[in-house]
């Protein structure tokens, strides 16, 4: 029977509010995709970030050779209006190419008609067809392979 005080135990923790978690928002993420498209990724969180300070970045990807983001602004309307943003960054990253920002458009390696696509440059799309270059962590890697000529990095 006892009537213990279940009732006593909805003790509100008054306004104690709990710390928010960080938040994740795009800069965190920009190492899931190649430095050529970092630009076009920090341009993107300027424009969220200044009409929703506390936005959520989820995702930044690379994901059929083109830039991928998902970000969470809150509410409908909020997500109504960030969707041409992000809709547009990721159209002019379909342009760049993902190693150097130089003009790319989405090829496969030695454009066999099947495998792994990118968004490339054509100077990258030789080096990384014949695996000099690869993306790490959001950084471009050199293969030892090439030698020290290949310090190609070389935009334009
Ligand atoms: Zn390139």
């Amino acid at each position: 029977m006892g009537p213990d005080g279940a009732g006593e135990e909805k003790t509100v923790h008054g306004q104690g509010r709990m710390p928010d978690p960080p938040v994740v928002q795009i800069p965190c993420l920009v190492k899931g995709v190649g430095p050529g498209w970092h630009a076009v990724l920090y341009r993107l969180h300027g424009q969220l970030a200044a009409r929703w300070p506390g936005y959520r970045a989820i995702g930044v990807k690379e994901k059929f050779g083109g830039l991928r983001v998902q970000v969470d602004v809150g509410e409908r309307a909020a997500r109504e209006a960030a969707a041409p943003l992000v809709r547009a960054a990721e159209a002019q990253a379909g342009a760049l190419c993902e190693f150097c920002a130089g003009p790319g458009r989405v090829r496969t390696r030695n454009d066999t008609p099947a495998g792994w696509i990118k968004t490339v440059c054509d100077d990258c799309h030789r080096a990384w067809s014949a695996r000099e270059i690869m993306i790490v962590s959001g950084a471009v890697r050199y293969s030892g392979r090439g030698g020290d000529g290949l310090a190609v990095a070389g935009v334009g």
